[in-house]
């Protein structure tokens, strides 16, 4: 299995993500899908999908749980 994110190995602590980051990736992305479906970027780059992700939930959100 690889992460659905970045498609690297998952890892275990992170199951079924690689790392902390993907996870919060996924989380936010969801989090947004709740009352914003994004239908501009689909087909993206996972990897700029997941740098614009994270991108995003530090300028909407703050740094509340948001790893540096
Ligand atoms: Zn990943």
């Amino acid at each position: 299995m690889s992460c659905p994110i970045c498609h690297k190995p998952t890892q275990t602590t992170f199951r079924p993500f690689c790392s902390q980051r993907c996870a919060d990736v996924d989380l936010g992305r969801w989090f947004k899908g709740a009352y914003r479906t994004p239908s501009f970027r689909q087909d993206n780059d996972p990897a700029d999908l997941a740098e614009a992700e994270g991108k995003a939930i530090l300028s909407s959100h703050d740094t509340s749980h948001q790893q540096p």
